[in-house]
């Protein structure tokens, strides 16, 4: 292709200068791009998917944009193919973060640039760094808005909740989880919050796979368990897919709808949350992620180096940049104002 004649053609350096003392292009203007991304599961993947195809196209670039249905060995198989095919970036949203390490250590050999997307790449230093939305942060503001919710809907304390967290081998859910945990337990170890089964790890209260159907299942075990009898006032969900298998749950057990948390701004959560099912969600729009990385990957292609990161990240193997920006709670109080440019969810509140 195109792209491999003119890589070798500046010797393969996305840093180099041209012999005349100008700045070398890091790469041919139309080269191939590769997008991997772990699941079509939630709306965030779907919209990434469209958006990096819109915009990378738009950009003049060539996109190669796949999704690896949550398996590892079919993501790591995309990504050799996107090797084979000469891309001269490679962003990733791993299934895993753990396990890409030699497939992306063979991208890094060909000279190829790896952008982790959305969620950390861990163990290896092959990563030239990672766009996100802070997950700690994001926790934060999902253990927070338990505690206003409650606050607001469920009288005096104390409040009987429960926990969820992510996928376990997404490198976000622990950080969700701790985040939001940094919040909660102050006010479990002082009384103001009870978690009625007495599940507070991560590894208790994580969702296999981000599994919408293994939450409700553990709901309606949490349920019969330990609120027969008595009713759960709020439970902590790391993303709206959950915080609706929660909600179903719930009402299925002919029990009170509980205050729920939620991540995303799913189309379906901003309808529950302007009818006043679900307590809140945070969003993290995807448009902004998507910009942030092609904005990265022009300036590679343009041999700049990468900018200064927000933040280091240890991953296990190194220290990562991290371009950080910042998620925001949406309840249906500030949910007009959140949207106020974003007509597709502005339109849902109604
Ligand atoms: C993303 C969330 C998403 C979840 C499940 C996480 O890594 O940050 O936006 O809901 O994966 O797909």
């Amino acid at each position: 292709t195109a792209s491999v004649l003119v890589l070798s053609a500046c010797g393969g350096g996305r840093e180099g200068t041209a012999a005349g003392g100008e700045e070398a292009a890091g790469f041919a203007e139309d080269a191939v791009i590769g997008v991997s991304l772990p699941w079509l599961g939630t709306q965030n993947w779907k919209e990434a998917e469209t958006l990096f195809t819109e915009q990378l196209t738009q950009a003049g670039f060539e996109p190669l944009v796949q999704a690896a249905d949550n398996k590892v060995t079919q993501q790591q198989q995309q990504i050799e193919a996107m090797i084979e095919r000469g891309a001269e970036v490679i962003v990733v949203g791993p299934v895993d973060g753990t396990q890409l390490g030699s497939v992306l250590e063979r991208a890094a050999d060909a000279g190829i640039a790896v952008i982790g997307y959305d969620r950390l790449i861990e163990n290896t230093e092959a990563v030239d760094g990672v766009v996100q939305f802070g997950s700690i942060r994001t926790g934060e503001l999902q253990g927070q808005s338990l505690l206003d919710g409650l606050a607001a809907r469920a009288g005096e304390p104390p409040y009987s909740i429960e926990l969820f967290g992510g996928g376990p081998a997404d490198p976000n859910a622990p950080n969700f989880f701790e985040g939001a945990m940094s919040v909660l337990q102050p006010k479990i170890d002082d009384g103001t919050l009870v978690v009625g089964s007495g599940q507070t790890d991560f590894t208790q209260a994580a969702t296999p796979d981000w599994d919408n159907a293994k939450a409700q299942a553990r709901m309606d075990s949490l349920l019969s368990g330990f609120y027969s009898g008595s009713e759960v006032d709020g439970v902590l969900s790391p993303n709206d897919g959950i915080a609706r298998a929660i909600l179903t749950s719930a009402q299925q057990a002919g029990q009170p709808l509980p205050v729920v948390t939620g991540l995303d701004a799913e189309n379906e959560s901003i309808v529950s949350i302007w009818k006043d099912e679900q307590w809140s969600t945070v969003a993290k729009p995807t448009t902004d992620l998507v910009g942030k990385t092609v904005e990265l990957i022009q300036a590679l292609q343009a041999g700049e180096e990468m900018p200064d990161a927000d933040e280091m990240v240890d991953n296990g193997k190194t220290d990562v940049n991290v371009y950080q920006l910042d998620p925001v709670v949406v309840t249906k109080e500030n949910a007009q104002e959140v949207f106020a440019d974003d007509e597709a969810r502005l339109a849902l509140l109604k």
